[in-house]
């Protein structure tokens, strides 16, 4: 009997699964394997950074995905490095797996571009433990000014410092001027609201850069009245532990959030094709690699292109549809069948604020408030995984909108007092 067509899959993100979901159930052969046991859903990690969602909220084990689908495999493990030639994946442990078709959705880390010694001072927002440490981040900060007499001592607990003003920066800013100039502030006996500063720090001319120039400076605008001090042109030149640099001034506070550009995983490196500066991997048409049509690279690992040419944006659409498409190609190749070139359509795009406040453009219909933040409050839980997830974010969303109080406030890697040793 002819053994099964292996397909692995590395990274089980919103690319990976997606070709998964299309291979479920069928003769094919698919493993996916990712470093982390669970699929995160990154665009609402911010809601755990600000304490409004518990982690399990937002992530789901990959293995509970597939669990009714037979030809599904889930291996926990680092791949470090690709042979093309071998049809091989090497682990970090140095084991091995063959492959027929191999599909890489490794995703997109964060770039310092090249001040890697920033990263300890300033987490980027990109798993987990990056949301519960900005969390706990803030949480203790406030515990600390609550403590302090003088205003001068409280001020740079009372700072938080956002730098990059892309969709996650600004959701950063707003969610963190929500926390520090209302919501929590009744539990801070100590604390005067309006003696906190939020900076949302960004090098280009305007936040969210990408969308309309319209929507671009209605989010300014909507930012500024929430209390948060936007700063544009305003490259960040040094960052270190209580501090942060920025044109000529400097900011005092140890609540330093990095949110400045992205670059893809190493270990697309040892594909050896072209890749842009980003990292990110030129793909074929099919989204297959030059020479190769068994080895596709999708989502952000990708640079693929819109039909005018433009480079296809790092988002989770993309990532889902390119999915989509890789598996619907693998299966039609295996069944004798042709498949047409990629094409993206774009839904649209949009970005929240704060509470009923946020920017959409479907389809170049442009608009704002509360019902671009229904919207997009709708189409983030529809595209949750997992029934549970779903009810535990809807139910906690409507807690926190009628009551303003953020449920997960817990501080648990740190006791009172270590912040003198590591500020
Ligand atoms: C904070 C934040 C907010 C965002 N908000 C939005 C939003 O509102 N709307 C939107 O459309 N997009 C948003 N995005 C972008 C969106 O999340 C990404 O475009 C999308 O996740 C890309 O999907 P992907 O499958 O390419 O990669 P990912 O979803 O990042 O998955 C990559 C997977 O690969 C695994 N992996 C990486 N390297 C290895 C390795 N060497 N070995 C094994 N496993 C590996 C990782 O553990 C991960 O599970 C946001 C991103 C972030 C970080």
């Amino acid at each position: 009997m002819k053994s099964p067509i292996k397909v692995i899959i590395v990274g089980g993100g919103f690319g990976g699964i997606s070709v998964a979901k299309i291979l479920k159930n069928t003769e094919i052969d698919v493993t996916i394997v990712d470093r982390r046991n669970h699929h995160l859903f990154q665009p609402l990690l911010y809601q755990v950074a600000t304490a409004a969602l518990s982690p399990g909220d937002v992530a789901v084990p990959i293995r509970s995905i597939f669990s009714s689908s037979n030809n599904i495999k889930t291996v926990l493990g680092e791949v470090t490095s690709i042979d093309k030639q071998e049809k091989r994946l090497l682990f970090k442990d140095r084991s091995d797996l063959g492959f027929d078709y191999l599909v890489m959705a490794t995703g997109s880390q964060y770039n310092y571009f090249g001040n890697d010694q920033w990263k300890n001072h300033a987490p980027g927002l990109k798993s987990i433990d990056d949301a519960i440490s900005i969390r706990e981040r803030i949480l203790y900060s406030l515990e600390i000014a609550d403590q302090l007499e003088s205003e001068e001592e409280k001020k740079p607990y009372l700072t938080y410092a956002v730098i990059g003003a892309g969709p996650t920066g600004v959701e950063m800013a707003g969610a963190i001027a929500e926390i520090a100039k209302r919501n929590m502030m009744r539990d801070y006996k100590n604390i005067d609201p309006d003696k906190t500063d939020v900076f949302l720090i960004e090098a280009g001319p305007k936040v969210l850069n990408g969308y309309s120039d319209s929507l671009s400076e209605k989010a300014q605008q909507d930012l500024e009245e929430m209390g948060v001090t936007v700063l544009l042109n305003q490259p960040v030149s040094d960052v270190t532990a209580d501090k942060v640099t920025a044109g000529d001034t400097i900011f005092h506070t140890p609540n330093i959030i990095w949110a400045a550009g992205v670059q893809s995983s190493p270990v697309l490196d040892s594909l050896s094709v072209d890749q842009d500066k980003t990292g990110r991997v030129y793909v074929n048409n099919d989204l297959s690699i030059e020479d190769y049509p068994n080895i596709f690279v999708i989502g952000d690992a990708a640079h693929s292109k819109d039909s005018s040419g433009d480079p296809l944006p790092a988002l989770a659409p993309v990532a889902l549809q390119q999915g989509k498409y890789v598996g619907k190609k693998i299966k039609n190749t295996s069944e004798g069948k042709s498949t047409r070139a990629f094409s993206y359509t774009d839904k649209g795009s949009m970005a929240t604020i704060g509470r009923a406040k946020a920017v959409a453009d479907i389809k170049g219909f442009k608009f704002s408030g509360l019902a671009a933040w229904l919207l997009w409050s709708l189409i983030h839980i529809f595209f949750l995984i997992g029934f549970r997830n779903r009810f535990r974010v809807f139910a906690e969303w409507i807690w926190h909108y009628l009551t303003f109080k953020r449920g997960v406030r817990i501080i648990s890697s740190r006791t009172f007092g270590e912040h003198r040793d590591s500020g």
